[in-house]
């Protein structure tokens, strides 16, 4: 099933048809909690699987391109990404963007504040800071299903609810100049996600997946997910290490070479197919 957070962080299912609404099925919330909607959904997943399933057969639908797609897991308590974990992309780190250094098997996780995320067709917002580069990285994004702490990778999958499409936007160190990771990957709307969550039963194993990124129709990123350094399941244990994970948290799994630069005025598109595809036009932040 392909899920969507829209609108006023409404849930729905994304069918052929449309977007079959769900968000009444959860108990009424206060506005200020609607972005903590999908959290709940997937909590209570099992329990609510059937009336789910008698709403995607049931209209009407709403067409997809009259809502204001979110991320679909938009408030994640943890939001942890992996630094390089792709071996061509490591070989170009090394080379050119001078921040080469260690995969997750030495650095281990870093986080992205979860404030940056940002829906499928938003507008990535470069904040005006002169003469710094801020390079796309398209990444699988593993939603959180299951509470996991301490589990190993065997049963790691177990644990996830389904997968979606994260862009890390990133603004790069300099010889002199070299903020902290968490920040110069967390300006608002640097983790555009979505458009959808893929659940598990349609990717069983998501080291079948491909990443793809253009940059303006051009093809700048293409990676396979069985090529990461440390895998999904590798990478969900190494956070369940850490701290307890909650439904709804969400790891960013690392990006594939061909990282680059990014402009105000182009247009990033992020696919991987069951999930789909983000139209992320560039723009210069206005404040
Ligand atoms: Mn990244």
């Amino acid at each position: 099933m392909r899920l969507v957070t829209f609108d006023e962080y409404r849930i729905g299912a994304w069918e052929t048809d449309g977007i079959h609404d769900l968000t009444d099925l959860l108990e009424p919330v206060p506005p200020f909690a609607a972005p903590y909607r999908m959290n709940a959904f997937i909590a209570g997943f099992e329990g609510l699987r059937e009336q789910v399933q008698a709403r995607r057969m049931s209209g009407p639908a709403i067409d997809i391109e009259a809502v204001r797609l979110r991320a679909p897991s938009p408030r994640p308590r943890n939001f942890l990404a992996a630094p390089r974990n792709y071996v061509d992309h490591g070989a170009e780190m090394q080379g050119s963007l001078g921040s080469g250094g260690g995969t997750p098997k030495d650095l281990g996780l870093f986080v992205k504040a979860s404030g940056c995320l940002a829906g499928p067709t938003d507008d990535v917002e470069l904040p005006p800071i002169d003469d710094r580069r801020f390079d796309h990285e398209g990444e699988l994004g593993v939603v959180i299903g299951r509470a996991a702490r301490g589990v190993d990778a065997d049963h790691a999958l177990e644990h996830v609810f389904g997968y979606t499409l994260v862009l890390d936007a990133t603004m790069r160190m300099t010889d002199t100049l070299r903020e902290e990771r968490t920040m110069r990957k967390s300006f608002a709307t640097f983790s555009p996600s979505g458009p959808c969550l893929v659940t598990t039963d349609e990717i069983p194993d998501p080291a079948d997946l491909t990443i793809r990124l253009w940059v303006d129709g051009d093809l700048r990123q293409e990676g396979h997910v069985r090529d990461l350094i440390v895998d999904v399941p590798g990478l969900v244990a190494m956070a369940s290490s850490v701290l307890e994970l909650e439904p709804g948290d969400l790891i960013a799994t690392g990006t594939p070479a061909g990282v680059g630069p990014i402009h105000p005025g182009e247009v990033i598109t992020v696919g991987a197919e069951p999930i789909g595809r983000m139209r992320l036009p560039v723009i210069r932040r206005a404040w």
